[in-house]
């Protein structure tokens, strides 16, 4: 656990869909109509509700492009909030992929911001059916949030859950060469 400014930072190994901070970010696709991986176990594990709102946003202002966020309920899921944002696919990382995915991370901080939420936890954001490559993305997953709790100091707590052991390795080992833990 680091502290950035005045928020915690923590990386942990686990199903994002267990996570009891008041919002989780689901790594979704422009449709919000749900799919694989982190986007389907979300909606399996939170239930209709968070699909019949996403149909509603869509209804109102069309597909989410990659960049953005937007946010509905938790449904019967422990935290209260899903924040959709659809991070960029890999097409070799001369297509705005890496701007892309900075602004998925920091426009899903704002909503949270703006909803006067404490605590939210991110998946690794484009970086299974995506393809993005998984140092290349955590690199840009943490400095883009440590920056934003540099400058935005009303979250109490960004967790980082991994689903799997070589992606939490890496966050790790990215998050230490970035603010190394004090011994
Ligand atoms: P994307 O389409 O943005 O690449 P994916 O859901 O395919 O999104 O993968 C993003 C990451 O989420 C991958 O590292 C995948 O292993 C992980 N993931 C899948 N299920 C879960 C879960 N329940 N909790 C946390 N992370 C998950």
């Amino acid at each position: 656990m680091r502290t950035v400014n005045k928020t915690r930072l923590s990386l942990l190994q686990g199903d994002i869909t267990r996570q009891a901070t008041d919002a989780i970010v689901n790594a979704a696709n422009s449709s919000l109509m749900g799919g694989g991986g982190v986007d389907g176990a979300i909606h399996r594990a939170g239930g209709p509700a968070i699909l019949e709102e996403c149909k509603q946003i869509v209804s109102r202002q069309g597909r989410l492009p990659p960049g953005e966020a937007v946010i509905t309920t938790g449904g019967n899921l422990k935290a209260r909030h899903v924040i959709h944002t659809v991070g960029p696919v890999w097409h070799g990382g001369h297509s705005g992929e890496p701007e892309l995915l900075a602004s998925a991370y920091r426009q899903s901080l704002r909503v949270a911001v703006a909803n006067g939420l404490k605590s939210v936890s991110f998946p690794s954001i484009s970086t299974g059916a995506f393809g993005y490559p998984v140092r290349l993305a955590a690199a840009i997953a943490l400095e883009t949030v440590i920056d934003f709790l540099h400058r935005e100091e009303s979250l109490e707590e960004v967790v980082f859950v991994l689903f799997d052991a070589a992606t939490y390795q890496i966050y790790a080992q990215v998050l230490e060469a970035l603010l190394p833990e004090k011994g």
